[in-house]
């Protein structure tokens, strides 16, 4: 068995039965003939295990970026092993902007499009030119962006092509000609400041996240731990009349989008601690564990907030962070 902490952020005390580092090409066509279970990581900034897992772990460590330009877009190529937010920041500081919004979010490169990464307003799919995979067959395929059906927090790599493909590389489109995305209301006070700069929205972001998301080499956690609930049109009425203040976002299809974090947080649960696990007591969307927590001590926690907000909301709240028991992933309930 070997040692999963140091390759997950929630920080358990849980093993593999082995662990191999993608870090060419070759290595991710090994590991999609490994025998099931299996399960592949970029930094384990998305994942509960609630035990030991009995299969291999692949950690995806390829490296290289690559930018080239034409008169209008500078085109990145970046490994999947690469830092998402180290790839954001870098190409920001080079002049390259465009991708500010998106500044940490943990991850790999390679997990972005997988969830279609988002903040602020901008998400992943806004600068995808390509998403480069391979299957076990060996076959590189580079997917344009409509066949990878993007959408809030989804694309077919989470979807029906799960655990088939792994994604080797990704291309971004940056246009020269930068238009900031100031909308949301952290980044409103911006819209304000003549002659803002690329780098300085990316560090109005740094310092907004840094203030409102746990750093978790000090306090394990997944970040949002909850998707945020799209309900329909008759339940955000009814939310409505109930809680006038809800933050209900219309997706301009007859659903809304409801802010996972106020319903935990409205619920009475923000700070709540179970044991050694908690709900995060600067933003209630994120678990925590306080140092020492079971697998266990999270999942009752993440069933209690489910079970509180649905008792007065009746809404229902589904993990954003996938779970995985021995033989692979397992839902919440
Ligand atoms: P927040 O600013 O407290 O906002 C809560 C939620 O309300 C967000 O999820 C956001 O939806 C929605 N929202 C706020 N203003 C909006 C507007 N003007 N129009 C439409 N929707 C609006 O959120 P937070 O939890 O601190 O997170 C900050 C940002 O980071 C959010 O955009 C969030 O989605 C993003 N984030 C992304 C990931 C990921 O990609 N895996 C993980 C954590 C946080 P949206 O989700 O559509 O932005």
């Amino acid at each position: 068995m070997e040692k999963l902490k140091p390759y997950h952020t929630f920080g358990l005390d849980v093993s593999a039965d082995g662990i191999s580092f993608l870090e060419k090409t070759e290595d991710c066509i090994s590991f999609l003939r490994h025998r099931n279970p299996k399960l592949l990581l970029g930094c384990g900034s998305d994942v509960l295990f609630t035990e030991n897992f009995s299969g291999q772990i692949g950690i995806m460590r390829t490296a290289g970026v690559d930018i080239c330009e034409d008169q209008e877009c500078y085109h990145v190529r970046a490994s999947a092993g690469e830092i998402w937010h180290k790839l954001v920041a870098s190409l920001t500081y080079q002049g390259i902007a465009g991708l500010e919004n998106l500044a940490l979010i943990p991850g790999t490169c390679g997990a972005a499009p997988v969830q279609n990464i988002g903040a602020y307003g901008r998400e992943f799919s806004d600068f995808c030119e390509y998403v480069e995979a391979v299957d076990a067959s060996g076959s590189v395929v580079r997917f344009a962006p409509a066949e990878c059906a993007f959408g809030y927090r989804f694309s077919r790599f989470k979807g029906e092509w799960r655990d088939r493909l792994v994604i080797t590389a990704i291309g971004l489109r940056l246009p020269k000609r930068w238009k900031p995305v100031l909308d949301y209301g952290p980044l409103r006070s911006l819209q304000t400041v003549s002659d803002l700069k690329p780098v300085d929205l990316l560090e109005h972001i740094v310092e907004i996240r840094r203030a409102r998301i746990p750093d978790p080499a000090v306090l394990g956690n997944a970040g949002s731990f909850f998707q945020n609930p799209v309900v329909d049109e008759p339940c955000c009425q009814r939310l409505r009349e109930e809680f006038p203040d809800v933050p209900a976002f219309s997706l301009g299809n007859g659903s809304f989008k409801v802010p996972a974090g106020w319903l935990i947080d409205r619920a009475g649960l923000k700070g709540f601690r179970y044991h050694n696990a908690g709900v995060y007591d600067k933003q209630a969307l994120i678990l925590v564990n306080y140092g020492g927590a079971e697998p266990a001590d999270l999942m009752e926690l993440a069933r209690h907030v489910a079970g509180c907000v649905y008792d007065r909301f009746g809404v229902r709240l589904h993990p954003e962070v996938r779970i995985f028991g021995k033989t692979g992933e397992i839902s919440l309930d």
